[in-house]
């Protein structure tokens, strides 16, 4: 059983009619992982224990002949931002070096509930701010598809333990773009569903209006099929939604005629790479061909998504990171000798510099004299982006648009010039900042060979056409 190959349905029926055992399938795995890794560096964690545990109850399952749930015996990993209990989780931070979590974040409770099997913790951009995976405070992680490039970020391990083929799924967190962006670059599926649509509770807060958890796959169905596991409502999260979770595989293979895809103008400008822009512009007329009608829009606020993004994810993120003070819990300086030591010398030496230079930005933009300016300002701006999508949607049921302007770049190639690295996330922000549901899916490649990620947005909720839209494009490049 190749493992990198593995899909969910394949696992699941390899282990109920006994082809395989999920105890085999675990071992395989963390072989691979040890073998592998070293290279690519996506975990940060691994928990041998509970990964076995949960294999024996599934072969427990399967040899009692009982029917096997969802995602039953399949090998996952987990962005290191969402706690597990007594499994160390670090957010990729030194503060968090020693954390060892009391409970389960909702999105992993439902994902081993459902069957699957988590193997460890994934490595991931410190508080997840970053777009290359080079701010963890644990080290970079490689790019499986050229070891000399960046995977993405800040999902960055989710992506490139996907792509590697150590897991079948991995989940990610997506506040401007950290599991569409990595799997643009890593060649591999990744959802961001409605903000809403799947908890956050367990999801180590880093600007909680924008926080969303998904699925990173190797195929669009795989994702559908995760995401149907985690969402729905938590009591323990006020801002989930109360709405049934439909069975999104079902329109899955729908065909794409008759669909109505916006492409805007804004999506295609400057800064494009051309291989990139190429490859978006064929899926888009491959997507044509096969009968869903091509249709130019225009989101005229895009240019400001940028700023606005950075103003508001930097002052939420500067709220939610003051709890980190060396007394509740995280790091404590062994150097404080005074309470405001305990914070200064604690903060200092556990945060790192694009943590330090987003809790600055935040904290000014927060503070009395230019609140008005900057924050109030920017939620206005984000209110005018997300009526460009609803306008949009009056006319499309999704929008297309490339996932990031470029494919892979290399490792150090961006990591001293933070506002180079901030423009990556030109075409994932606005989906952020809307609430609309997102999703990128590998649609062709550039001439040297790294992988190119197409990006569907969808209305509110309607993850489903997103899937279906991915669907096509997953089928059409996958026989090219
Ligand atoms: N790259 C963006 C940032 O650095 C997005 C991060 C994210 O989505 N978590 O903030």
């Amino acid at each position: 059983m190749d493992l990198s190959t593995l899909a969910i349905a394949t696992t699941r029926s390899a282990i109920a009619e006994k082809r395989i055992t999920a105890a085999n399938l675990v071992e395989e795995a963390y072989a691979k992982i040890r073998k592998e890794d070293p290279e690519i560096h996506a975990w940060l964690t691994l928990c041998q224990e509970r990964a076995l545990a949960q294999a024996r109850r599934i072969d427990a399952m399967a040899s009692r002949g009982k029917p096997l749930p969802p995602l039953a015996g399949v090998p996952v990993g987990i962005k290191d931002v969402m706690v597990t209990q007594g499994v160390r989780t670090t957010a990729g931070s030194k503060v968090l070096e020693r954390f060892v979590p009391p409970y389960d974040c909702t999105a992993v409770a439902r994902l081993e509930g459902a069957g699957a099997i988590i193997l460890g913790k994934l490595n991931c951009d410190e508080f997840a701010m970053g777009s290359s995976n080079e701010n963890s405070a644990y080290g970079p992680v490689c790019n499986p598809r050229d070891k000399t490039r960046v995977p993405g970020g800040s999902s960055g391990g989710s992506a490139a333990a996907v792509a590697a083929g150590m897991v079948v799924a991995a989940l990610g967190s997506d506040t401007g773009g950290s599991i569409r962006q990595p799997a643009s670059f890593c060649g591999v599926v990744g959802l961001m569903p409605t903000y809403g649509r799947v908890s956050r509770y367990g999801l180590i807060a880093f600007a909680s209006s924008l926080d969303h958890i998904g699925p990173l796959t190797r195929t669009v169905r795989d994702a559908a099929i995760i995401l149907r596991a985690i969402a729905g409502h938590d009591p323990m999260d006020s801002t989930s939604a109360n709405r049934p979770v439909p069975d999104y595989e079902l329109e899955l293979d729908r065909p794409v005629q008759g669909l109505r895809l916006g492409v805007a103008k804004e999506y295609f400008g400057d800064g494009l790479d051309a291989e990139v822009g190429a490859a978006v512009e064929g899926a888009i007329a491959r997507l044509g061909a096969e009968g869903a009608e091509i249709i130019p829009i225009s989101l005229p606020h895009t240019s400001y998504a940028v700023p606005t993004y950075y103003v508001l994810a930097t002052a939420e993120a500067s709220a939610n990171l003051a709890r980190y003070d060396g007394v509740r819990y995280g790091y404590r300086s062994p150097r404080a000798r005074t309470l405001a030591d305990v914070y200064r010398e604690s903060r200092d030496e556990g945060f790192g510099a694009e943590v330090k230079r987003r809790i600055m930005l935040g904290t000014y933009a927060l503070s009395a004299g230019y609140y008005d300016a900057y924050y109030l300002k920017a939620q206005k701006v984000r209110t005018l982006l997300t009526r460009d999508f609803h306008a949009a949607f009056e006319k499309v049921d999704a929008i297309l648009t490339p996932t990031a302007p470029t494919a892979a770049f290399k490792l150090g190639e961006k990591a001293d010039d933070p506002l180079a690295m901030y423009l990556a996330d030109i075409y994932t922000v606005t989906g952020d900042l809307a609430g609309v549901p997102g999703i990128s899916v590998p649609c062709g490649m550039t001439r040297s060979g790294l992988p190119i990620g197409l990006q569907v947005l969808g209305r509110h909720f309607d993850e489903a056409t997103v899937f279906r839209v991915a669907q096509a494009v997953e089928v059409f490049t996958s026989r090219a």
